[in-house]
């Protein structure tokens, strides 16, 4: 074996289950996790790019299944078929989010933009961790990942229901590392901020130029370096991956020192 093989196969034989892997951070992840040996099943509702996905990797070890994760037998189902076809789960990363409508205040939001946001960033990563930890629990071992977001440590230009999702992903990590530590789990999350995404395009076009400019400059920060959606994924193998085997209930900042800087949104 090549020192290089070595190198790039740090979840060799294992086998993932990603939601959103279909686009931005999710797809990136994917890619890196098969790159380095994994068994990757993504599960999203953007049947075309997770199946295009998967034609351009053009191997066994990517597939792709529809699930809506606020749908709980859709994520039963993509539990049960990671398993069936790749023989178990490792690492189930709860990473589908959107970000809600950012142009209502609060004295005008109505209700359905904040449960739909919650179902989806909170629920759905609930649903991810329960039916997974359905399988892991016998196996006695075993990763959840979250992504959470910048947003769930300081205010910005985004929606309250993003926001309070976050902090909820955050808080659920916690718990779920302490309960699920005893059968060998490890619980983490990341927390990404300004990263280029259809999702981030989406939020950025909620808010004014300079602010926009501004939350992707996490340069302003951490000189010479513009976050790319590698920069999350690299996170994300490490936390996966058995360098991180007693790293559990971390939040891991994924912004370029932004989170620890003085700067904040209003
Ligand atoms: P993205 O829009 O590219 O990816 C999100 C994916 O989630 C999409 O593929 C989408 O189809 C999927 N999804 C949405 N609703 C779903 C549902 N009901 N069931 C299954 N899948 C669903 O955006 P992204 O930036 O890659 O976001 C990924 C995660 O990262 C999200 O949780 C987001 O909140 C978080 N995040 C991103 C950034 C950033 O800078 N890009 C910053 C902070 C947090």
């Amino acid at each position: 074996m090549s020192s290089d093989s070595l190198i790039t196969k740090r979840l060799d034989g294992k086998v993932a289950l990603i939601t959103g892997g279909a686009s931005g951070l999710g797809e990136c992840t994917a890619k890196l996790f098969v790159k380095n040996g994994a068994k990757v099943l993504i599960a999203d509702i953007q049947d075309e790019l997770g199946r295009s996905i998967c034609q351009e990797l053009g191997t066994e070890n990517i597939s792709y299944v529809h699930c809506d994760v606020t749908c709980e037998s859709d994520v039963e189902n993509a539990v049960n078929l990671a398993v069936s076809k790749y023989g178990k789960l490792d690492i189930m990363f709860n990473n589908a989010g959107i970000p809600g409508d950012s142009e209502v205040r609060v004295t005008h939001a109505g209700t359905e933009d904040f449960k739909r946001v919650f179902d989806i960033n909170v629920l759905g990563g609930f649903l991810g961790a329960k039916y997974a930890a359905r399988v892991m629990v016998p196996a006695k071992k075993g990763c959840i990942l979250f992504t959470a977001s910048l947003a769930s440590k300081i205010s910005f230009g985004l929606p309250h229901a993003y926001k309070a999702s976050k902090h909820a992903v955050a808080g659920l990590t916690k718990r779920l590392s302490v309960e699920l530590g005893e059968h060998g789990i490890r619980v983490n999350c990341i927390s990404p901020n300004g990263i280029v995404t259809p999702m981030f395009q989406k939020a950025i076009g909620n808010v004014d130029k300079k602010q926009g400019e501004e939350m992707i400059a996490v340069s302003a920060v951490l000189k010479g370096t513009v976050l790319e959606p590698e920069d999350f994924a690299h996170a994300a193998l490490y936390l996966a991956s058995d360098d991180a085997k007693f790293i559990s209930g971390v939040k891991l900042p994924v912004d370029g020192a932004y989170s620890v800087s003085n700067q904040s949104w209003k």
